[in-house]
């Protein structure tokens, strides 16, 4: 199947043209500055320069016009004609408790994400915006949403719920729900596969670290546990965000600063992790570099990046009662060597033994990092979302 990905964000729209047989994409691309003064789109097809096209783009549609727009084209396209393309799918973020997993779109499906918008403001709308152009666009082609959250609706209530009164649930569904589900899903399988194992038995923990980061607990084939919660603010120490802060630090900031909740909300979303900490840039490259000159703070926020998620890996042990396969995965998770060997030295008691010369200068390939003797199978595999969404949409078509 040909299947169109979409990840319409508020001002951008990421696509990947993707063959499901070859299980590759055949052109891929972004749209920026979508109803900003200076938008364009950035195009590639593999193997082949990348281009660029200029030009006013008011809104969603009239950047996805474009798209389809050059992926027919004589030029720059990959199909004829644009009833090649079979389906599309589209990342959605939140998708609350409804959706245990991707969905074939209805105007029943539209109205329920619309309210989980609620739940995540930022992101549901602008999600929304590519599935209603394409409903005007390509009428008659079906679309699938995958939701960030669907993967982790399997945890259990335990894990799930907050300490709060329990009516703040009911009322509002303040619960942890967990994003990252579609990466997590796909590299824990991959890793299964490329292990020779097979994934209903295994317990693994997936670590995806990009500038978003969050570890999720596998235990055959469910998500019973991930670090990210109601928002993507908790667990892991991210790029900007702080992940797990005491709340009562929190509300002594706002009542010492005199800020706003907002205000608040842009301080623990922008400002702070890798970036708070080393005052230097919210990039583990400048990070590791600066640490290496001795720069104390980007010491400091190597050191802190690594701790919490090596407390994350003994706890979701602990929730597993055992670990077969660790996995690493997001532009630092399959770029840093660094980064892989401070988490996971001293984890020896885990079972967990990384082979340095496996290790040292590895990036972005799929290989096993630990020594034939560690009873946990420690790995490298690189997350492809795109295909993921691709493979879910043609699944829930043909069901
Ligand atoms: P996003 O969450 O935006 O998709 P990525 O998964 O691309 O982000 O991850 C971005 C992070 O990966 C950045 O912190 C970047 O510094 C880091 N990264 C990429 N390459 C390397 C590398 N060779 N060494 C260390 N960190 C790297």
């Amino acid at each position: 199947m040909k299947i169109l990905v979409l990840n319409s964000g508020s001002s951008s729209i990421k696509f990947q043209f993707i063959d499901t047989d070859e299980q590759k994409a055949v052109a891929k691309g972004l749209a920026e500055r979508i109803g900003i003064k200076g938008s364009k789109i950035k195009y590639q097809r593999p193997q082949e320069p990348e281009v660029h096209f200029e030009g006013d783009i008011l809104d969603h549609q009239m950047a996805i016009e474009y798209i389809l727009g050059i992926l027919k084209s004589d030029k720059y396209g990959v199909v004829k004609d644009l009833s090649e393309i079979n389906a599309v799918g589209h990342r959605v973020v939140h998708g609350g408790e409804k959706f245990k997993e991707s969905a074939l779109i209805t105007d029943e499906v539209i109205k329920e994400i619309e309210e989980t918008s609620d739940l995540a403001p930022l992101h549901n709308p602008a999600n929304l915006k590519g599935i209603y152009a394409i409903k005007a666009l390509l009428p008659d082609v079906p679309q699938v949403a995958v939701f960030d959250t669907a993967f982790h609706q399997t945890m259990p209530e335990h894990a799930y719920m907050y300490a709060l009164p329990y009516s703040l649930y009911e009322l509002y569904k303040i619960r942890r729900y967990g994003f990252h589900g579609t990466s997590h899903r796909y590299v824990s399988l991959k890793a299964a596969e490329f292990l020779g194992l097979e994934y209903a038995k295994q317990k693994i923990i997936t670590c995806h670290l990009g500038n978003g980061a969050s570890v999720a607990a596998i235990k055959n084939g469910n998500s019973i546990d991930t670090s990210m919660g109601l928002t993507p603010v908790e667990g892991l120490i991210m790029g900007t965000r702080t992940g797990d802060l005491d709340v009562g630090a929190f509300i002594h900031i706002l009542e010492k600063e005199k800020i706003s909740p907002q205000i608040g909300r842009v301080l623990i979303n922008k400002h702070s992790g890798v970036l708070g900490i080393s005052g230097i840039s919210s990039d583990m490259r400048e990070i590791e570099e600066a640490a290496g000159k001795g720069n104390h703070r980007a010491q400091l926020a190597l050191d802190m990046y690594a701790y919490r998620v090596k407390k994350y890996i003994g706890a979701y042990t602990a929730a597993m009662n055992g670990l077969d396969i660790l996995v690493f995965t997001g532009g630092i998770g399959e770029n840093s060597d660094v980064m892989r060997k401070m988490i996971c030295s001293e984890l020896e008691y885990l079972g967990i033994e990384i082979d340095d010369s496996k290790n040292n200068g590895l990036r972005g390939k799929a290989q096993v990092i630990s020594t034939d003797d560690s009873s946990v199978k420690v790995v490298v595999m690189p997350t492809n979302e795109e295909l993921m969404i691709a493979l879910d949409t043609e699944y829930i078509i043909n069901k």
